[in-house]
């Protein structure tokens, strides 16, 4: 069996513990992971703080730091395929699109390098005369990564790509399930020349998430994974009062109007809920359509989600692979349960397939005559999609509001002014017109609710990982007048 190693302070290490991780594809152990225990999380943290405050980092140029970066994304660039194997076998992700996604990930990294020498301060026009008083832009510090199990490079590269840029240091938590491709991310960070201890990445699960982001010296933790977890990192955050970053869940709706190109639309609906076996953040779960072309709608998604190529992830003519865990597979088998008790109707799929590995079918639940149903609410995090149906935009709108998440959303409709009253009104940080599923590293990723807060991606995404340091300079050469007045 293949064995992974930890990476703490530029060294390759064992940790005190170690664990199997199971290819989803057969359910088998496959290789022994380090599990972190939280003196090793306190070593990693402190390895963190002190290249923080290193020469060797702290005295680099911004312009420097972005180098490092660049390198960093001609490295990723150079493996990707690699990885992407790697992250097949670990997490169950088929190939055809890890392939794609982690040769895009060395574009996030290159975006970062670029604005390293970008972040600025800025000067203030002080109400003062014989003063000169100037922003500076600095690191927060160290930061605490956190990231599930799915896409796990491309939501590492979101938080170190910035944190980077910015000057911070990061130690980053792989999730213990699948953390093959991070761990051997480390492996080619190491190769890239930063200083010791710039990154640290281990894994673990909630004992080593918990040490991290409460640990006394991190500074900013960047979490993506569940709701529930993330009340638990909010908790934590209690003892250091570090600042947070939550991306969260979904349950994002695709709202489809009479109008709309219906074989785009379709696709565009296969991949926001189908791609990635639906264990996507931002997959369109509550299909919103409208009453005239629901009927033409779903007999093109059945037909299509009965067309699927299911099968080893590890094949480049697989579509939909095994979920990743087979809690994953658990959990939709309990919810199209209790939705089906409460009235929805399984138009396809539904049950899981015999045989090894955790194999779940797309299915598509009618939820017409179940308004309620929790299929409607609870996210399912695997290729299960809920329909309603509406017959005016103000009822859409209603249908795509009534959700306690608020990360993606989709509109399909050839109507301009009806794209725009729309986009005006869906309440969600994400809004793809006649797309689906796009990303990029210049447009910011995030939502509110259960869904979280913060962007990452973007400007703003770099700017999160500084603080505001305000100077103040005197510049008249007389005596410092009365001391009682304040100036
Ligand atoms: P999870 O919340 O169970 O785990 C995420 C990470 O948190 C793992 O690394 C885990 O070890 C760690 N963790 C668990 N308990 C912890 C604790 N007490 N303290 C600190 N860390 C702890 O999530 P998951 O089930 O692995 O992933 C699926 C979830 O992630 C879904 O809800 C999905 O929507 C979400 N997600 C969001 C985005 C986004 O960008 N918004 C992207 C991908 C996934």
């Amino acid at each position: 069996m293949q064995t992974f190693q930890q990476y703490i302070g530029g060294a390759f290490e064992d940790a005190g513990a170690s664990f199997a991780s199971l290819d989803p594809a057969t359910g088998k152990p496959w290789a022994q992971m380090p599990s972190a225990s939280a003196a090793d999380v306190d070593r990693a943290v402190r390895a963190a703080e002190a290249a923080f405050f290193s020469a060797d980092w702290a005295g680099m140029t911004a312009t420097q730091r972005g180098k490092l970066l660049m390198r960093l994304a001609d490295l990723v660039a150079e493996n990707a395929p690699r990885l992407a194997r790697l992250e097949t076998r670990d997490t169950g992700k088929i190939i055809r699109e890890t392939s794609a996604q982690i040769a895009y990930v060395a574009e996030y990294y290159r975006y970062y390098a670029g604005l390293a020498d970008k972040i600025e301060g800025a000067h203030l026009p002080i109400d003062k005369p014989d003063m000169e008083v100037w922003l500076r832009r600095e690191p927060v510090g160290v930061v605490a990564a956190i990231v599930p199990w799915n896409s796990q490079l491309f939501l590492s590269a979101v938080k170190i790509g910035p944190a980077l840029a910015a000057g911070c240091t990061v130690v980053l938590k792989a999730s213990e399930e699948g953390p093959a491709p991070m761990l051997e991310f480390a492996r080619i960070f190491d190769q890239a020349g930063f200083p010791p201890g710039v990154l640290n990445v281990i894994t673990g699960g909630p004992e080593a998430g918990a040490a991290l982001t409460s640990h006394a010296s991190v500074a900013h933790v960047a979490f993506t994974g569940g709701p529930e977890t993330a009340r638990h990192i909010v908790r934590n955050s209690a003892e250091n009062l570090a600042s947070t970053s939550l991306e969260l869940g979904g349950k994002s709706p695709f709202i489809v109007f009479d109008d709309a190109d219906l074989e785009s639309a379709v696709n565009a609906q296969v991949s926001g809920i189908f791609a990635a076996t639906g264990q996507s953040c931002v997959a369109g779960s509550r299909l919103v359509i409208q009453k005239g072309i629901k009927d033409a709608f779903l007999a093109r998604l059945k037909e299509k989600a009965e067309a699927v190529v299911i099968g080893a992830p590890d094949d480049m003519a697989t579509e939909v692979g095994p979920l990743c865990t087979l809690k994953q597979r658990d959990h939709a088998l309990r919810l199209i349960e209790a939705s089906v008790a409460a009235g929805a109707e399984l138009v396809t799929g539904g049950t899981a397939a015999d045989g090894e590995g955790f194999y779940f079918p797309p299915t598509v639940l009618d939820c017409s005559a179940a308004p309620t149903a929790p299929c409607l609410s609870t996210e399912f995090f695997g290729p299960v999609l809920s329909v309603v149906s509406f017959e005016t935009e103000a009822e859409a709108l209603e249908i795509a509001n009534t959700t306690a998440f608020g990360l993606a959303s989709g509109v399909f409709t050839r109507h301009l002014t009806c794209a725009h009253r729309m986009i005006r009104g869906i309440r969600a940080g994400i809004v793809w017109v006649n797309t689906y599923r796009a990303v990029s590293p210049i447009a910011p990723f995030g939502g509110h609710g259960l869904s979280g807060h913060g962007r990452e991606g973007g400007l703003q995404a770099a700017l999160d990982y500084t603080k505001v340091k305000a100077v103040w300079l005197r510049t008249s050469d007389e005596a410092i007048p009365d001391p009682f007045v304040m100036r």
